[in-house]
């Protein structure tokens, strides 16, 4: 966490730092959104400093119209085309009529069996050719990225991995937003502090790790907050009206 914004201006200009260092010893780089708040703020930063690095979302087929809209701001104010990197059309119709469309809720494998096609398998096709690529991710997301570094060597996709906000707290965050009038996603004036595919993400309440948001079901300490589930099957979800 920063307390003020002299802490603030000294974590932006280390992370311009990280992002000038990727944009001259790393080509090419890419930089993966979602599309979330902290997407945003690294968009921001690479589009308004005409930075050499490219950035993709994947457009998992199963984005919030927010969230696509998204797209569309972007190129409205920065004037900028997200490249969107979609799953192969077959292994999508294999598994829909294999398992159903909404397959996922079913089993973790099949959710990991869906996310493989949707985004797995797209990401290695976005990130292959490239030295480096960049992430929106903090450390204080959630327990689960304690460890995070600004820079990691990504052994599976054989190249470097940033995630330059990695020590931004979600103040950071916002008072960038705010401070540069950054467009930013509807849905997190509606409760959702993480951005996924709209059956497999949910509005949190106030308090709850935020990623408590997303494959909520496979998780039974988060039962009490509307999640109901008969014979293992998800019958219905309460979400916090916005
Ligand atoms: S987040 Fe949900 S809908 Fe999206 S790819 Fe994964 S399982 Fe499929």
């Amino acid at each position: 966490m920063s307390d003020g914004h002299h802490d603030f201006d000294a974590l932006l200009a280390s992370t311009r730092a990280t992002l000038t260092r990727i944009s001259s010893e790393f080509t090419p780089a890419v930089f993966a959104s979602s599309l979330a708040a902290e997407d945003m703020v690294l968009t921001d930063l690479i589009l308004r400093n005409k930075l050499p690095i490219g950035i993709f979302s994947l457009e998992t087929g199963r984005l919030h119209a927010e969230t696509l809209g998204m797209i569309e701001r972007i190129k409205q104010v920065y004037g900028y085309d997200i490249a969107l990197h979609r799953p192969e059309p077959a292994a999508v119709d294999a598994y829909v009529q294999q398992h159903g469309l909404n397959a996922f809720y079913d089993s973790v494998d099949m959710r990991k069996e869906c996310c493989r096609i949707r985004k797995v398998e797209p990401l290695k096709r976005a990130l292959a050719g490239n030295q480096a690529w960049v992430t929106g991710q903090r450390r204080a997301q959630s327990s689960t990225r304690a460890e995070l570094a600004i820079e990691e060597h990504d052994a599976a996709h054989g190249m470097t991995k940033f995630n330059p906000l990695a020590d931004w707290s979600e103040d950071d965050v916002w008072h960038y937003i705010r401070s540069n009038a950054v467009p930013y996603n509807p849905l997190h004036d509606k409760g959702y502090p993480s951005i996924g595919c709209e059956p497999c993400t949910r509005a949190i309440q106030p308090g709850e790790d935020v990623r408590a948001g997303r494959w909520w079901w496979e998780n039974p300490d988060t039962k009490e907050c509307g999640l109901h589930l008969v014979d293992g099957k998800l019958i219905r979800i309460k979400q916090m009206s916005a």
